[in-house]
C-alpha cells in the first residue's frame, strides 16, 4: 500500500454523486480459455503487440489517475497472466503513490506460475487479492464450458492447477474470491459444490449473473434469486452480511456453519449502477465509463501523440463527467448486430 504524498487529493465525483476511485485495467484481450459466455469459439483476432498499451504507458496513466483520486486497481483481461512480464508490472503498480490496493482477476490456470515468478523477484505479497473464475468442479463440464476439450494440457491439468493455486493463495495469506457464472444447461448441478468452497475456509464465493455481452447473448442465465433458493435448500438460510467486503457490486450473505461468505452480483435482474465506482481501461488504451459503453477516450492516441500529463488528466475528467447513470445492455445487443466487439475479454470483465 502506498498512501503517502497524495492523501490530500479530493475524490473524483461524477454528476450522480458517485465517488470514482477504482480502475479496472485489461492488459490483454488474449486468453488461454474460450469460455462459452465470453469468447467466440474460434477465439478473437489478436491485437498486434504495438496496438496494446505498453506496461510503461499504463503505469504513466495510473500515476496520473492516482493523482486524481483512483485508489484501487484491478488487473484483468482477457487472461492477464498470459501477458509476459505481468508480475513485474503489478509490482510497479503497487509502488505508485496513492494506489492502495492492486488485485487481479484470473482464470487461475497460470496463477501458480505467477506466484513463483513474484517470489523469485523477491516480492512480498504479490497482489492484495485474487479473484479466480471457477464455474464447475467437474473436468468434463470444465472442458465444455471453457471449450478446451481439444487442449490436452487444459483438459488434463487445468482444473487441478486452478485448485492448487487456490490453496497456494490461501497459504500466502492472499484474500481470494471465487467467481462463478451460473448457466442453464451447463453448471446448475455444480453451484452448491462451488458454494461449499466457502464452507471451511474464509473466502468469498460469488455468483455473477450472465450479462448479455459478446457470445453470451444466446445462453440462458440462472437468475441470482434462483441460485440463492438452491443454496438455501442445500445449506440453510442466507443471512445478509452488512460488513464491507471488496470494492464491487456484490451483495454478501452468511450461511450457517460457513466460514466464508456467499456473494451475488445480480447485474441484470437488479442492477448495481447506483454505487458504481469504476472506470475501465481496455488493452488498446480506450478508457470507458461503463462496461456497456460504446464510447470512450482514446488515451493511446493521446499518449502516443505526445500529450502532457495535464491533457491526459483532462481527458479522464471529461470521461468521468460523461459516466452514464446505468448500464444499457439493450444497446449492447444492438451493437452486436452491427458486429462491434463487446465480449468481456475485450472490455475487461
Ligand atoms: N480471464 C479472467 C477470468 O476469467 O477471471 C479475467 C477476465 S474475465 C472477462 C472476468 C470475469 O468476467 C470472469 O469472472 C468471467 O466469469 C466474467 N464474465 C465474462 N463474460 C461474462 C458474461 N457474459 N456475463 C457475466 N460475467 C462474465
Ligand atoms: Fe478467458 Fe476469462 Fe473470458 Fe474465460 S472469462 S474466456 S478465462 S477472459
Amino acid at each position: 500500500m502506498n498512501t503517502q504524498r497524495i492523501s490530500a487529493v479530493p475524490p473524483m465525483i461524477d454528476r450522480y454523486g458517485r465517488i470514482i476511485d477504482y480502475l479496472r485495467i485489461s492488459v490483454t484481450d488474449r486468453c488461454n480459455l474460450r469460455c462459452v459466455y465470453c469468447m467466440p469459439a474460434e477465439g478473437v483476432e489478436w491485437k498486434p503487440h504495438g496496438d496494446m498499451l505498453s506496461f510503461e504507458e499504463i503505469l504513466r496513466l495510473c500515476g496520473i489517475m492516482a493523482g486524481m483520486g483512483i485508489r484501487k486497481v484491478k488487473v484483468t483481461g482477457g487472461e492477464p497472466l498470459v501477458r509476459k512480464g505481468v508480475a513485474g508490472f503489478i509490482a510497479k503498480l503497487k509502488t505508485i503513490p496513492g494506489i492502495e490496493q492492486v488485485t487481479i482477476t484470473t482464470n487461475g490456470i497460470l496463477l501458480e506460475e505467477f506466484f513463483d515468478e513474484a517470489a523469485a523477484d523477491g516480492a512480498g505479497r504479490p497482489v492484495d487479492g485474487v479473484n479466480i473464475s471457477l464455474d464447475t468442479l467437474d473436468p468434463e463440464r470444465f472442458s465444455r464450458l471453457t471449450r478446451t476439450a481439444s487442449d490436452a494440457f487444459v483438459r488434463g491439468q487445468g482444473l487441478p492447477a486452478i485448485l492448487r493455486a487456490l490453496d497456494r493463495a490461501q497459504t500466502l495469506g492472499i484474500p481470494v474470491k471465487l467467481n462463478c457464472v451460473p448457466l442453464r444447461g451447463f453448471n446448475e448441478t455444480d453451484l452448491a459444490g462451488i458454494a461449499a468452497l466457502a464452507r471451511n475456509v474464509n473466502r468469498a464465493v460469488r455468483f455473477i449473473e450472465l450479462m448479455p455481452l459478446g457470445s453470451a447473448g444466446s445462453l440462458e442465465p440462472i437468475p441470482g434469486a434462483e441460485v440463492a433458493a438452491m443454496l438455501e435448500q442445500a445449506y440453510g438460510k442466507l443471512i445478509p452480511y452488512t460488513g464491507r467486503l471488496g470494492n464491487g457490486p456484490a451483495e454478501y450473505y452468511s450461511l450457517p456453519d460457513f466460514a466464508g461468505k456467499i456473494g451475488f452480483i445480480n447485474a441484470v435482474s437488479e442492477g448495481f449502477c447506483e454505487t458504481c465506482n469504476r472506470l475501465r481501461l481496455s488493452s488498446g488504451g480506450i478508457l470507458k465509463p461503463c462496461l456497456s459503453s460504446d464510447t470512450g477516450k482514446d488515451l493511446r492516441a493521446l499518449l502516443r501523440g505526445g500529450a502532457p500529463d495535464a491533457d491526459l488528466a483532462a481527458a479522464v475528467a471529461e470521461l468521468v463527467a460523461q459516466k452514464p447513470p446505468s448500464h444499457n445492455f439493450s444497446a449492447v445487443y444492438e451493437r452486436e448486430r452491427t458486429n462491434h466487439v463487446s465480449g468481456m475479454y475485450h472490455i475487461g470483465g
